[in-house]
C-alpha cells in the first residue's frame, strides 16, 4: 500500500533527495568512494557545499552582506548562540508557541527580555496582531511557523530592530523577503533534509556589537570566516540539503513551490470546514499554517479521535496524530508532500463521516 507520509519532523523528503543520497552514500559521483567517507577538506565535498550554499542564495534570492553558514547543534543551539552574539542590553521577542518559548527562555540567560505579546492565553491558536517592537531593543525573535499549533505568519514584518527569525519549519514553503531579517535560522529536518544540519542566514553588519567574551565555537564570525568548515560539518546532510535545493529549482523555484502549497492547504481546510466530525483549531485563516494543518473532533464526535487515527493508518495515512499540547490530528504538509496525499486523507475523512453520521 502507499503510505502518506505526513510526519511533522523528521518528515518526507523529496524521492529525488532520498534517491541521490542513497546513490551517493555508496559511491559519490563514481569516484568510488561514498560520500560519508571523504574529507570535509576534499575538493568533492568543497564543491558540494559551494553549490549548496550558492543555491540557497539563488532560491531566497539573498542579498548581499548575507552568509549562508551549514553548522551543527539544530534549531536549538540558535535560541542561545542568537542572545549570545545579539544580546547587549535587552531583547523583544514574541511568543507565540512551544519552540518561541523556549528560544525566549534560553536568552533570559542573557539579558533583560520582553514578551512583546503572547497567545498563551488561547493555548497558542492565533498569532498577536497589533503589538510594538520597541525600538531600544537589541533584536525581535519571532517564530514565523509554529509546527505544533498550526500557526504562521505568512507574511515578512517590518522591525525597527534587527529581526531574527526561526523559520525551521517554512524555510523554502514561500519567497521571503531576506532583506527584512538580520538573521533567519533552522533545522533542516522538516523542509530541507535530514536531521543533523542547522542553516542560518546571517547579515554580517549586525555582529561585533556586543561586549561579552564568545566562545569560538559559538561566535557567528568563526563560521563566516571558515565557510563553515571550522570543525567538520554535517556533511551527509548537507549532500542531502543540496538535493532538496536541486529539486525546488527545477520545480521553479519558491514561486512555484508557495503556489502548490497554498492549493495542498486550501484543499485540507476546506474539508476540514466542511466535514461534520472535525474542526480546526486555527480559526483565523490569516493565521492558519499552509505547512502544519492542525484540526480536532468536534465536540459530539470527541470519542471518535482513535478510531479516525487508526481508520487513517489503516489507508496507509502516516504521522498525523497531533502533538500531546493540541491533541486531535495535524497534518504536516511540508514541501515534498504530495498533492496525492492531501487528497487520500480528504477522501479518508468524508468516507468516515458517511460511516459515522
Ligand atoms: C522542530 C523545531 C525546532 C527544534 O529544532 P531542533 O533542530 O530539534 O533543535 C525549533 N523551532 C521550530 C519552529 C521547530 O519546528
Amino acid at each position: 500500500m502507499k503510505k502518506h507520509n505526513f510526519n511533522p519532523g523528521p518528515s518526507i523528503l523529496p524521492q529525488f533527495t532520498v534517491e541521490n543520497t542513497a546513490k551517493a552514500v555508496l559511491d559519490l559521483d563514481g569516484i568510488g568512494l561514498s560520500v560519508m567517507e571523504i574529507s570535509h577538506r576534499s575538493k568533492e565535498f568543497e564543491a558540494i557545499l559551494n553549490e549548496a550554499i550558492a543555491l540557497f542564495k539563488e532560491l531566497l534570492e539573498i542579498p548581499q552582506g548575507y552568509h549562508v553558514l551549514f553548522l551543527g547543534g539544530g534549531a536549538s543551539l540558535q535560541f542561545c548562540m542568537v542572545p549570545y552574539n545579539m544580546l547587549e542590553k535587552k531583547a523583544a521577542y514574541l511568543v507565540t508557541g512551544e519552540w518561541a518559548s523556549k528560544a525566549f527562555k534560553e536568552a533570559k540567560f542573557f539579558g533583560e527580555l520582553l514578551e512583546v505579546a503572547s497567545s498563551k492565553d488561547k493555548n497558542f491558536s492565533y498569532i498577536p496582531k497589533g503589538f510594538i517592537i520597541p525600538a531600544d531593543a537589541d533584536y525581535f525573535h519571532i517564530t514565523t511557523n509554529n509546527t505544533i499549533y498550526g500557526t504562521e505568519m505568512k507574511k515578512d514584518i517590518d522591525s525597527p530592530v534587527p529581526l531574527v527569525a526561526d523559520m525551521s519549519s517554512d524555510i523554502f514553503s514561500r519567497p521571503v523577503d531576506v532583506s527584512k531579517y538580520a538573521i533567519i535560522y533552522g533545522g533542516a529536518q522538516k523542509n530541507l533534509a535530514p536531521a543533523g544540519v542547522t542553516f542560518i542566514i546571517i547579515k554580517e553588519s549586525i555582529l561585533g556589537k556586543v561586549t561579552r567574551a564568545i566562545p569560538t565555537i559559538l561566535d557567528y564570525r568563526t563560521h563566516i570566516k571558515n565557510g563553515s568548515l571550522f570543525n567538520t560539518p554535517p556533511c551527509l546532510a548537507i549532500y542531502s540539503a543540496l538535493q532538496t535545493l536541486k529539486w525546488l529549482k527545477n520545480l521553479g523555484g519558491l514561486n512555484a513551490m508557495h503556489k502548490i502549497n497554498t492549493e495542498k492547504a486550501r484543499i485540507l481546510y476546506d474539508e476540514i470546514d466542511r466535514n461534520k466530525l472535525f474542526k480546526a483549531t486555527v480559526t483565523s485563516e490569516e493565521d492558519r499554517s499552509i505547512m502544519n494543518i492542525c484540526f480536532i473532533m468536534n465536540d459530539e464526535y470527541k470519542q471518535l479521535e482513535e478510531e479516525f487515527q487508526n481508520f487513517a493508518k489503516s489507508k496507509g495515512l502516516l504521522g498525523i496524530k497531533g502533538h500531546r499540547s493540541v491533541g486531535g490530528f495535524r497534518a504536516s504538509c511540508y514541501n515534498a508532500l504530495p498533492l496525492e496525499s492531501v487528497q487520500a486523507l480528504v477522501n479518508a475523512m468524508k468516507e468516515f463521516e458517511k460511516m459515522k453520521i
